[in-house]
C-alpha cells in the first residue's frame, strides 16, 4: 500500500527531523504560527547567488507540521529562490485542489492524503507559509491564519 509508506515517511521524519536546528550564519530567517494546531517553527535559510545553500528548522509542534518541515528543508537545498516558490505553489495546490500529483515535488508527495483532513492541511503548509516569509525578507510572522 502506498498510503502506508507515506505513513511511514511521514512518522519517520516526525519522530527524527532532518535540518533540526538553528543556524548561526543564515541569511534569512521567518517565524510561523499556527494557531488551530499551535504549531511553532522558526526557519533559517541560507540563499547564496539566489540558491538555498542550506535550510534548517527549530520548533514545538504536531507530526504532521514537524515532518514537514523536515521534508521541505531537505528538498530546499540546491534549488534557486524562484524553484523554492515553484515548489512552495505546487505544495500548496497538491493539499488544497485535485490537480494530479506531479514528480517534480519528489518526497513531498507523501502529504497528500493531508487533503482528506482539512484541518491538518495548515499544519503540513506552515513550514511553506514561513518559507515565503524568509525568502521575501517579510518582517511579519507568518500565519496560517
Ligand atoms: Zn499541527
Amino acid at each position: 500500500m502506498v498510503d502506508d509508506l507515506y505513513q511511514e515517511i511521514i512518522l519517520d521524519h516526525s519522530k527524527r527531523p532532518r535540518n533540526c536546528h538553528t543556524m548561526l550564519d543564515a541569511t534569512g530567517t521567518a517565524q510561523g504560527f499556527n494557531p488551530l494546531c499551535g504549531d511553532k517553527l522558526e526557519l533559517y535559510l541560507k540563499v547564496e547567488d539566489g540558491i538555498v545553500k542550506d535550510a534548517s528548522f527549530v520548533g514545538s509542534g504536531c507530526a504532521i507540521s514537524t515532518a514537514s518541515a523536515s521534508l521541505m528543508t531537505e528538498s530546499l537545498k540546491g534549488k534557486t529562490r524562484e524553484d523554492a516558490l515553484q515548489m512552495l505553489e505546487k505544495f500548496h495546490d497538491l493539499l488544497t485542489t485535485d490537480s494530479p500529483v506531479t514528480s517534480e515535488l519528489g518526497k513531498l508527495v507523501v502529504f497528500c492524503g493531508v487533503k482528506d483532513y482539512p484541518a491538518r492541511v495548515k499544519c503540513a503548509t506552515l513550514a511553506w507559509h514561513t518559507l515565503k516569509s524568509a525568502l521575501t525578507n517579510s518582517d511579519e510572522p507568518a500565519t496560517t491564519e
